[in-house]
Formats: C-alpha cells, structure tokens, sequence
C-alpha cells in the first residue's frame, strides 16, 4: 500500500444541507485523513477550468452552474490508496447505482447534485490538488 493524496470536494447541494461533517465522518471512517481543507465559492471562471476535461460533455454548463451555486469544501485527503479509496466511499457517480454505506449513496440527490468530487488518478490528484491548495496549507 502506498500513502497518497487525492483532491476531494464537497459540492454545494451537501454545504447547501448542512453535511459537511457527515460526509467528513464517511471519509474518516474510511481510513482517509483531512490533511487540508478550506471552504470557498468557486467563481465560473475557476468550475470552467477545474472541469476542462468536461467542456465538450452535454452537461457541461448545467455542472458548472451547479458548481457556483454555493460554497464548497476543497479538501485534500490522505492514506493507503487514497485514491481509489476515496472514489470507493464515494461511490458510483449516480447515487442509483452507488453501493449501500457510500457517500453518494447516503446524501446525493441527482447523478448532477451528487454530494463530492475525487479526483480519479494520481496525476489528476496532484492538478487538482496544486490547483486549489499551496504546500503550506497542506500539513500531513
Ligand atoms: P467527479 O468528477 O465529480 O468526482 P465522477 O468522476 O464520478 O465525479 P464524472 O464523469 O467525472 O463523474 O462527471 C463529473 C461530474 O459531472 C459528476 O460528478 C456530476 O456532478 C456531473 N455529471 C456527470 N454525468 C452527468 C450527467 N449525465 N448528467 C448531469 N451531470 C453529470
Ligand atoms: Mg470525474
């Protein structure tokens, strides 16, 4: 097992309830530790360029509307694996198809409003955390 940093986001319809810290115990409970993490409201400019790999995706404006629609929490979690873990808790991208006990499964309202972001590779995790985090806010 190697010890990894992934990027996670908790999406405005989860600030929106109140579950920041519920959606935080999932994480924890998993075995991942909150090594930074810092609540902001993502301007257009910045959810266009975080899901640049989407642009061309049909739902592409409606996420970035979304994105905006409230604060987020801009994490960065770290453990064994810490990728593929925390794409594990949070499960399937739509909260039907997501497994009993995961994040999405328990919160997420819509395959759009879906509660978190992770990151999906080592080097995607390493963009998105420089992206949103300097090396001194991060304190492992
Ligand atoms: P994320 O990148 O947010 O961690 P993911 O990797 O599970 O989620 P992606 O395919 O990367 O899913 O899609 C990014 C986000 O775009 C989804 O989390 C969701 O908010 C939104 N999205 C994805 N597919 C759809 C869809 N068919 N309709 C509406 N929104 C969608
Ligand atoms: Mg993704």
């Amino acid at each position: 097992m190697t010890t990894e940093r992934t990027l996670s986001i908790i999406k405005p319809d989860a600030t929106r309830r109140n579950l920041t810290g519920k959606v935080n115990a999932h994480l924890e409970a998993a075995g991942l530790r909150i090594v930074a993490q810092k609540r902001l409201w993502l301007s257009r400019a910045q959810a266009e360029a975080f899901y640049a790999v989407h642009r061309d995706r049909p739902f592409f404006n409606d996420l970035v509307k979304f994105m905006t629609s409230g604060p987020v929490v801009a994490q960065v979690l770290e453990g064994p694996n810490a990728v593929a873990k925390n794409r594990e808790v949070m499960g399937a991208t739509n909260p039907a198809n997501a497994a009993p006990g995961t994040i999405r499964k328990d919160f997420a309202e819509s395959i759009e409003a879906n509660s978190v972001h992770g990151s999906d590779s080592l080097d995607n995790a390493k963009d998105e955390i420089s992206f949103f985090f300097a090396r001194t806010e991060i304190v492992g």
